[in-house]
């Protein structure tokens, strides 16, 4: 017999609420004040994965958001766990990962007095610069339509992170007002409603284009994001249209496509007379669209939800503003009916560029191969040709060499199997990622991550063993923050080095997953494939010189230097 009076407390009706809408998974870190609230999720039948940092758990429901579309729900207890999450709100937020995350709190009047609570912190408050909105819910009878609000927010529009305050009155509050009927629960309708771009904006952009001598698409993972992959498959082959990959929208056409110019990376985003962005921003990534990297005559299109997007770094010659899926279902009918394609010579000249540089390329990897000094080169290409025979394979990756050169060397050729570390580029999300893509996609993932990367993280391999999940963590250990040679005064450990001989595989082993170690290119492949393939729960420790590594990855361009010299 369930207690009725149980199906009335904030907890239920949150639980509930959530449910309706579809939303089953919970991440997060119990504690008060919502450890009940979490075991009546489990009895309520929602599956709930416990975590050991509150960051990971937030970062694996921006994930679950990326590819279910649905905003993942984290949940944390107050004050420093709140905190702690509080960094991957931002960063979902700033990647357009549509997630919630409720925090317990404490009690309104004992944080507005100030009276010194346990854990006592004014999160609503902290929370609303680092989020899309806001919300709180201090009465139980209003916890529906908050679930409602925050589901709205976190979807609609340019998706984001939405931070919902949950009081610790308000989970064991019982609502004796609302009739069994009605408990203000209720499953939205349309939550994030398609937006259609006008005629006329369709219009401007195709007139730009049907000039375009030298035309570029650039995917973003906007474009991921949406499922956009049939429309742009189609828009590419019908105009010959060269794309540019963001790194979260490989494998929307697949990277081996002949049309991809990521090989000619320099020498088309140079030459491009029309650039179209597909929601992907010009910003520091793609140096802000300005020269010398970009042709300082280019005109851009830029289809985008949000509106204040357009103009922020340039000009923008034909802003398409709605949903991708609805912008494409209207431009790819009205581009191709004007029979338009793609100059020859512009395309043949990229392709020029592409063999020239996948020679090179090559060249660099077979090097790698054979390398007394194991690099990086021959530690990622077994992960390569894995993924090229074994494409429905998720991968997560961090670091910064270890990130650039596994995003120029891993070939995808499905859409959204890759996430890394976005738009701030932020270490720390692999374990939170990969956990959240193995539970809602149910397949293989691989972790590819520096060993600095992974230790901002690295305790949720717990985690991962604890759940049984089918991942493998690939840790490339160069033993530092770039590389583990850094001394700059004698007989001081430098500030970018980490233990260069750490044998990071371990620690799957302490909580029962399967362990490797390999030192070259030949143990890396016949151990990465076993590794997968088994679908346990493991760890590879591969031990790569320390002298392998550049500061900063690609983009030292970003870091200052000095000149550095003692006194
Ligand atoms: P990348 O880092 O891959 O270049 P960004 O995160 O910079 O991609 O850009 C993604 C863009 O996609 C954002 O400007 C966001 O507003 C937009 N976007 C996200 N979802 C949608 C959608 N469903 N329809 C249209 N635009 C979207
Ligand atoms: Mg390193």
């Amino acid at each position: 017999m369930v207690d009725k009076s149980l199906s009335r407390t904030g907890a239920s009706l949150l639980i509930d609420a959530l449910q309706k809408n579809g939303i089953n998974n919970l991440y997060g870190v119990v504690g008060i004040p919502i450890t009940d609230l979490a075991r009546l999720a489990e009895l309520r039948g929602m599956k709930y994965y416990g975590f050991r940092r509150e960051d990971s758990a937030v970062n694996a429901a921006a994930a679950a958001g990326f590819l279910t579309k649905k905003p993942g729900v984290a949940m944390t207890v107050s004050a420093p766990g709140f905190l702690n999450g509080l960094t991957a709100l931002a960063q979902a937020t700033k990647n357009c990962f549509p997630l919630i995350m409720i925090s317990g709190s404490s009690e309104r009047h004992i944080i507005d007095l100030s009276q010194g609570d346990y854990e006592g912190l004014d999160q609503y408050n902290v929370a609303k610069p680092f989020c899309k909105k806001a919300y709180r819910v201090d009465r139980a009878q209003d916890v529906g339509l908050a679930v409602a609000r925050a589901i709205r927010t976190a979807v609609s529009g340019r998706p984001g992170g939405v931070y919902l305050d949950l009081p610790a009155d308000t989970i064991a509050q019982l609502n004796e007002d609302l009739g069994e009927k009605n408990m203000g629960v209720y499953k939205l309708v349309d939550p994030a409603p398609l937006q259609e771009p006008s005629d006329a904006a369709i219009a401007r952009a195709v007139d730009i284009i049907k000039q375009a001598k030298k035309p570029l698409i650039i995917l973003g993972k906007g474009a991921a994001y949406d499922r956009t992959e049939k429309q742009i498959q189609e828009l590419i082959d019908k105009t010959n249209i060269p794309f540019l990959p963001m790194s979260m929208a490989k494998g929307l056409v697949p990277d081996d496509s002949k049309h991809s110019a990521a090989a000619a990376r320099s020498l088309s985003l140079k030459n491009a007379d029309v650039v179209i962005l597909v929601g992907a921003r010009l910003n520091w990534m793609l140096s802000y669209g300005s020269a010398p990297q970009f042709n300082p005559n280019a005109k851009f299109i830029q289809l985008d939800i949000e509106p204040t997007q357009f103009d922020s770094a340039q000009k923008i010659s034909a802003p398409l503003q709605g949903d991708l899926t609805s912008i494409l279902n209207k431009l790819v009918p009205a581009l191709t009916a004007t029979g338009y394609k793609v100059p020859s010579d512009w395309t043949e000249a990229i392709a020029q560029d592409t063999a020239k540089n996948d020679a090179k390329f090559a060249k660099r990897i077979q090097a790698g191969e054979t390398n007394p000094k194991f690099g990086y080169y021959g530690a990622i290409e077994p992960i390569n040709e894995y993924f090229q025979d074994h494409p429905d394979t998720y991968l997560v990756s961090e670091g910064a060499n270890t990130l650039d050169i596994g995003r120029d060397m891993i070939g995808m050729k499905l859409p959204r199997h890759r996430l890394d570390t976005g738009t701030w580029g932020v270490m720390g999300v692999g374990m939170g990622y990969a956990i959240a893509t193995a539970v809602e996609t149910g397949k293989h993932v691989v972790v590819l991550a520096g060993d600095s990367a992974f230790g901002f993280d690295g305790m949720d391999v717990e985690t991962i063993c604890r759940y049984k999940l089918p991942i493998t963590v690939v840790v490339i250990n160069n033993g530092g923050i770039y590389n583990g040679i850094d001394n700059v005064v004698p007989d001081q450990l430098g500030p970018t080095t980490l233990d260069p001989t750490g044998r990071y595989d371990l620690i799957a082993k302490a909580f029962g997953g399967d362990n490797y170690y390999v030192t070259n290119y030949q143990e890396m492949k016949d151990t990465f494939a076993k590794a997968v393939g088994s679908g346990r729960p493991s760890l590879i420790n591969v031990q790569i010189d320390p002298s392998m590594g550049k500061e900063s990855g690609h983009i030292g361009n970003l870091n200052p230097t000095l000149n550095l010299k003692p006194l």
